[in-house]
């Protein structure tokens, strides 16, 4: 390589521009993440794990980022700091927020709303106390209507 070349190549990178063929490298080279249900390493492009055979975001075990452990209704990793939730949420997954919201109300004494987003254990105890005599009913009812009520899967209420 004639020595004129040699700065040619090095200006560009001062200006902030790399070669042409480093650029598309860079593009072309996909992502890694960690699937999220097993730890497997995988494509952040996989739509199934081959390990586990769940799509890989669709898991509450893992972080994405760096492979450590999650609680299952974690927001962020407590390790890495990333955040959990909102984009690896896979829309459509949520029970529908109106269906729930007319349980609550109408049935909710009878924790029919926690049976239908999941929370079997949480539906019985409502159903043997009445919904908590109606206190615990009426929280429930609070976190639906300013949707913060999840169901068991961690998923957010989908308005339709
Ligand atoms: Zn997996
Ligand atoms: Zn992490």
């Amino acid at each position: 390589m004639p020595k004129n070349k040699k700065v040619e190549f090095r200006n560009h990178y001062k200006n902030g521009a790399a070669p042409k063929g480093q650029t598309s490298r860079t593009k072309t080279k996909s992502k890694f993440m960690y699937c999220r249900n097993c730890g497997n390493e995988v494509s952040e492009k996989t739509v199934m794990c081959v390990a586990c055979g769940t799509p890989p975001k669709a898991g509450n075990k893992y972080c994405y980022n760096c492979k450590t452990e999650t609680a299952a209704n974690a927001i962020i990793c407590m390790k890495c700091g990333v955040s959990l939730k909102g984009e690896n949420v896979i829309e459509g997954e949520g029970k529908d927020w109106l269906t729930t919201l007319l349980l609550c109300v109408f049935l909710g004494w009878l924790g029919i709303h926690r049976f239908y987003t999941k929370h079997n254990g949480i539906g019985v105890a409502q159903l043997l106390t009445c919904g908590g005599c109606f206190i615990w009913n009426l929280i429930d009812l609070i976190q639906i209507i300013n949707g913060t009520f999840t169901d068991a899967d961690g998923h957010k209420l989908v308005k339709k």
